[in-house]
């Protein structure tokens, strides 16, 4: 199982570092065989002591080393923090923040080249849902666009819009046949996130196609956190 925390815009300096040394601490102790992820925001990429027993990403960087692209952060800033995984095209950056496809696959193709872990993000919002599986499906599709999915450190995430902080989850039936069409074209480790609580994760992971899950708000808390870690050990 691949299990990430994306802290989206939560958690201070000092939370994020409590949060991250605990867990750090519960995955050294227990047989967590799952690999982790955890998401701060960029400001607390350095609030902790070096993690061991699983990998910090950047929620997003613009596809620089360095330059003139004010309220952004490089990769001359993430290898200060050691950073080499990040997430790319997550649905708030689509559609709050404005990411075009045709943004998302340039950043996507310099991280690719400078060996990142990409957890590379697609799902559908509701009124394309609502059209039924096959537009829900072409909608998906073209978020691939312009993007290497041969690519060998490439993890997928199906998260649709209408479930990602709504507490809505996606049914079971919707998740396992949206992951079996999509594992069928591209063939990568793909999460579902979304509305992934305490409760539900364990039986979430256990849908066929189903690799792990990407989590946000239930992931906030620490003991939250943990908790999910058992659950899908
Ligand atoms: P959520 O967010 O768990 O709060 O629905 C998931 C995500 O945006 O990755």
């Amino acid at each position: 199982m691949i299990i990430a925390s994306n802290f989206k815009t939560n958690h201070t300096r000092q939370s994020t570092a409590l949060f991250v040394n605990e867990v750090n601490d519960y995955i050294k102790k227990n047989n967590i065989s799952s690999e982790v992820f955890v998401f701060p925001t960029a400001t607390s990429l350095d609030s902790f002591e070096v993690v061991s027993n699983f990998s910090i990403g950047a929620q997003n960087a613009y596809p620089i080393v360095t330059g003139s692209f004010t309220g952004e952060i490089g990769t001359s800033q993430l290898d200060e923090f050691g950073i080499k995984t990040i997430l790319i095209g997550h649905s708030e950056r689509r559609h709050i923040l404005g990411e075009t496809q045709n943004k998302i696959a340039k950043k996507y193709d310099f991280y690719k080249e400078l060996g990142y872990k990409i957890i590379y993000c697609i799902g559908e919002p509701l009124e394309v849902k609502n059209k039924g599986l096959d537009q829900t499906l072409e909608y998906i599709y073209e978020q691939f666009n312009e993007i290497d999915t041969k690519y060998e450190n490439l993890i997928l995430a199906y998260e649709p819009v209408w479930a990602i902080g709504t507490g809505v989850t996606a049914t079971n039936d919707d998740i396992e046949n949206i992951h079996r069409a999509i594992k069928e074209k591209f063939p990568k480790p793909l999460l579902y996130g979304g509305s992934v609580k305490v409760e539900n994760v364990r039986e979430i992971c256990q849908i066929p196609n189903v690799d792990g899950a990407l989590i946000g708000t239930a992931s906030w808390k620490t003991e939250d956190f943990i908790q999910i870690l058992e659950n899908t050990k």
